[in-house]
């Protein structure tokens, strides 16, 4: 990077933690973008007149609001939401809600802003957003749930709809609950829309849409790995997470011949040396969905398999490894031994599971190595073709959908490699998706004028 670029870079992030205090993980998410598109930017004098990258980080619009709830003994609760609108110049706001107890603004913002370059990636019309609350479901009935999604949606209705904003899943966030805030969106409404997406089946969901994000991930990894020549077949694979990516990341990953032998939760994780099987993989859908049960109880019931309380899986040897529970779960120490062990390749289904720490070791030791916003598109891509389908009151089979989602990673990935290809033929995942996600929305700004 050249000292004018490298200016550029410095006086920028100085800006953005002077205007955002306290706000790590967003720092965090801009940063990594900002170092790679620096170079085009600094190209552009246009784009730098225009302060397209200063108005794409500071978000269109951001919604705090109370929820109050009461529980099942009657006790009230305040929780607090949230719905950060970052860029609407490619299409309505689109991302995921999150209830965790760990949601602030700060992880709201970052994932807000690595949902809009996510989606420009998909090349389909969708803004970036995403929202949630610290609302923590773990443990509560399916009432208090119920409950606190209808007291959500009460003040979320009134800033969303089909062509404004069209919320989905995130952690925390499955069928149960997308299933609770429809049925409040649509009684305040009166209107059955498709302004949610991950909808039941039977009313207006699309096939394949629970297994998109694990699916597409497996589909990125796949075209990476054969960049080197390589497939899934044979190979070991370390899976973090129990939930809803890590799952179909999981199958569709053991159906290409893999062989996974962990999968974790925020307690602990599992290792199988024999690897998961369909039948195992049938116990862990149930547990997780029917019972809500931990990971834990995985290792009862297969006596081959340990659980390791308190740890993330990194340290087991393998080829390839697919975080897929939540921000900055790899840290430097963590990515160091998953070269120890052996990995190949690192392709992110969470969003931001990598510190930059830990980027800067897969990077050193030849990694391949893509962010969670190339290959964990598949996700928000099959939303978008959720959609697509409501509009034009269609219901598409899962092979059409397949093929659709196949081709849209496969088309990530070529735009990966356009803008991150290297010199000596080696490919910098980090900067080619940004590349060419920052262009699309950078284009459609410009066009669009200052608004
Ligand atoms: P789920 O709620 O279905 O599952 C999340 C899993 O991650 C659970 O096993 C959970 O364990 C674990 N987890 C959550 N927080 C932590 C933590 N702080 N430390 C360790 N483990 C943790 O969520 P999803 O599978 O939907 O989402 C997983 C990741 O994928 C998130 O980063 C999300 O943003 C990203 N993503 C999701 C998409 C989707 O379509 N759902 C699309 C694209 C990205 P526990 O039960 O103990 O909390």
């Amino acid at each position: 990077m050249d000292s004018f670029t490298r200016n550029y870079v410095d006086r920028f992030m100085a800006d953005v933690i002077a205007r955002n205090p306290g706000e790590a993980e967003f720092h965090q998410a801009v940063r990594e973008v900002v170092e790679s598109v620096a170079p085009y930017i600094t190209a552009c004098p246009h784009l730098m007149d225009k302060k397209v990258m200063e108005r794409i980080v500071e978000p269109e619009r951001i919604l705090i609001f109370r929820v109050p709830w009461t529980d099942d003994r009657g006790e009230v609760h305040i929780n607090r939401g949230f719905r950060v609108q970052c860029n609407s110049a490619l299409g309505p706001y689109k991302g995921g809600i999150r209830f965790h107890p760990s949601v602030n603004l700060s992880i709201m913002k970052f994932l807000a802003f690595e949902q809009t370059f996510k989606n420009s990636l998909t090349t389909l019309p969708m803004g970036g957003a995403k929202g949630g609350s610290d609302f923590n479901p773990r443990g509560k009935s399916d009432d208090e749930v119920m409950r606190f999604c209808q007291s959500f949606m009460t003040e979320l209705f009134r800033h969303i709809g089909q062509d404004t904003d069209v919320p989905a899943g995130d952690i925390g966030v499955g069928g149960r609950e997308i299933g609770y805030l429809f049925g409040q969106y649509k009684r305040l409404r009166n209107e059955f829309t498709g302004t949610l997406t991950g909808k039941g089946l039977g009313w207006g969901g699309s096939l394949l849409r629970p297994e998109a994000t694990g699916y597409g991930l497996c589909y990125f990894t796949e075209q990476m790995l054969g960049t080197r020549g390589e497939s899934f077949a044979g190979k070991t694979v370390l899976i973090s997470g129990a939930g809803n990516v890590a799952q179909y990341a999981a199958q569709k990953a053991m159906r290409l011949g893999a062989k996974v032998v962990t999968l974790s939760d925020s307690d602990g994780f599992i290792y199988d040396p024999d690897g998961l099987d369909e039948e195992k993989m049938a116990y862990v859908f149930e547990l997780k969905k029917i019972y809500r049960g931990r990971i834990k109880e995985y290792a009862d019931k297969y006596p081959g398999s340990t659980y390791y309380p308190g740890e993330r899986p990194w340290r087991i040897p393998c080829d390839i490894a697919l975080p897929c529970a939540t921000q900055n779960e790899i840290r430097k120490e963590d990515a160091e031994k998953l070269v120890a062990g052996g990995c190949m390749c690192v392709a992110e289904g969470a969003n931001m599971p990598s510190t930059p720490e830990a980027i800067h070791v897969f990077q050193e030791n030849g990694l391949l190595y893509a962010p969670g916003k190339a290959s964990n598109a598949g996700g928000v891509s099959t939303s978008g073709l959720e959609m697509t389908q409501n509009s034009m009151r269609q219901h598409w089979t899962a092979e059409e959908v397949d093929s659709h989602l196949r081709r849209i990673m496969s088309d990530i990935h070529a735009a990966c490699l356009k803008y991150g290809t290297n010199e000596d033929g080696t490919v910098n995942y980090v900067r080619g998706a940004n590349t060419a996600a920052f262009i699309k929305v950078a284009d459609a700004m410009m066009d669009q004028g200052l608004v």
